[in-house]
């Protein structure tokens, strides 16, 4: 047996695994590379060869284009491929659609690397699956104690009795482009919602995929840059940016609202002029962290991004061996 640390260790370019001679969402162009998920900053172009689930690997081609890399490698949920001297399984993050963690198998001993994760239900991805193993590897966007997510459909239910209340109102919310924006279509769908959706035209590459891909979102419609039409009663999703740029206003009477993990944090939500803040997150709240790390049984816990010291901490308090990567160059993209 050897130690996972032996075999797997973070370097400028990220997590490095020797006896298969790649990288885990590497931060810069590399020969190798496996990717958990299709977030800009663990998806980047520029590799030689990209091993991902077959829907991260629409997503980048969608996003960077065919030549985003040399060699693109599908490898299904649950199937197990070899690459050099180390077994490679990919199974459901519940973070976004085609979202991974990446299961190592070498001399003995088990690591995954969780990339982003959550475990609170989403109907358009698969669900987290539990993997016992030596080494897991998690992010701590979200890791501390005030980080309590509130279930999805609960605020859904609210943005849904906001535009019931003020039907006059256009109602413009944030959300970002790859994961939320199509978890917010299906949840409101399932709410009942269905008016047509207006999308802000940065949202409609991706939201076509997931329907390609078989996910019904009910009716979409792109505001194109000629568009003037004010849309009151309507509900427009945009990325979070355009909500205090030039492009909203258009609209004369909108209630703003964003669709964040951030928004647990009322100062947040008053500095960006959020009427309607909404605490969805496609991210583990610090309790799912903890109770994730916990439940795989890891003797190692390695944090990636995010509030690594707080996390660190508490899994000490816990009596576990726990250590932060400080890998730079992850993001909460996608919160
Ligand atoms: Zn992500
Ligand atoms: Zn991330």
């Amino acid at each position: 047996m050897a130690a996972v640390e032996t075999w797997l260790y973070p370097t400028p370019c990220g997590l490095f695994c020797e006896p298969g001679g790649f990288y885990i969402d590497p931060l810069r162009p590399a020969e190798r590379a496996v990717v958990t998920h299709g977030h800009s900053d663990h998806a980047r172009p520029g590799h030689g060869a990209v091993l991902a689930t077959p829907e991260t690997l629409e997503i980048v081609r969608v996003r960077y284009g065919g030549g985003a890399a040399g060699i693109f490698q599908p490898l299904r949920y649950g199937e197990t491929v070899r690459i050099g001297a180390v077994d490679v399984r990919l199974v459901p993050a519940g973070h976004i659609l085609g979202s991974a963690q990446v299961v190592l198998e070498h001399a003995g001993q088990r690591a995954v690397i969780s990339g982003d994760y959550k475990r609170a239900p989403d109907p358009t991805c698969a669900p987290f699956e539990l993997i016992s193993c030596n080494v897991f590897v998690t992010e701590a966007t979200f890791a501390l104690p005030v980080f309590r997510h509130e279930p999805a459909e609960k605020e859904v239910l609210r943005l849904l009795e906001s535009i019931r209340r003020q039907p006059t109102r256009t109602h413009l919310l944030g959300v970002y482009g790859l994961g939320k924006c199509q978890r917010i279509l299906k949840l409101v769908r399932e709410a009942g919602y269905d008016r047509p959706v207006y999308l802000h035209g940065a949202l409609v590459g991706l939201t076509t995929l997931y329907q390609h891909l078989g996910q019904d979102l009910g009716e979409v419609r792109a505001i194109e840059p000629e568009t003037k039409a004010d849309l009151p009663g309507e509900l427009v999703l945009c990325p979070p940016s355009a909500l205090s740029d030039r492009w909203s206003r258009r609209f004369t009477d909108s209630v703003t609202a964003f669709a964040s993990g951030w928004m647990r944090v009322r100062g947040r939500a008053r500095q960006r002029g959020i009427e309607l803040p909404l605490v969805v997150s496609d991210h583990a709240d610090w309790s799912e962290l903890l109770d994730t790390i916990v439940a795989t049984g890891a003797e190692d816990v390695w944090v990636t991004h995010g509030r690594d010291d707080a996390l660190v901490h508490q899994l000490g308090l816990m009596g576990r061996r726990a250590r932060a990567l400080h890998l730079v160059g992850y993001e909460d993209e996608a919160d």
